[in-house]
């Protein structure tokens, strides 16, 4: 299982990955992306395989290309 997390220091705050993925993606109280699931793993969150394309998706068209798979 793969995990992503959000590099917030580039994030432009556009909103466009938590409202196509809320399973997986949520803003921070000070308008910045982080991943989760379920409400926790914060910016730790372990992608289900079914759903690996679907965050892939969302680091391709993130505008400020900051949504990463973690490294092993
Ligand atoms: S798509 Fe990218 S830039 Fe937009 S809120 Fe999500 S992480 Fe931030």
């Amino acid at each position: 299982m793969k995990r992503a997390y959000v590099d917030k220091d580039n994030c432009t705050s556009c909103n466009q990955c938590a409202d196509n993925l809320p399973k997986y993606f949520m803003m921070d109280e000070e308008d910045l992306s982080q991943t989760h699931f379920e409400g926790s793993s914060i910016n730790d969150a372990m992608i289900h395989e079914e759903d690996e394309k679907k965050v892939q998706k969302e680091m391709d068209e993130c505008p400020g290309e900051c949504i990463h798979w973690k490294k092993h």
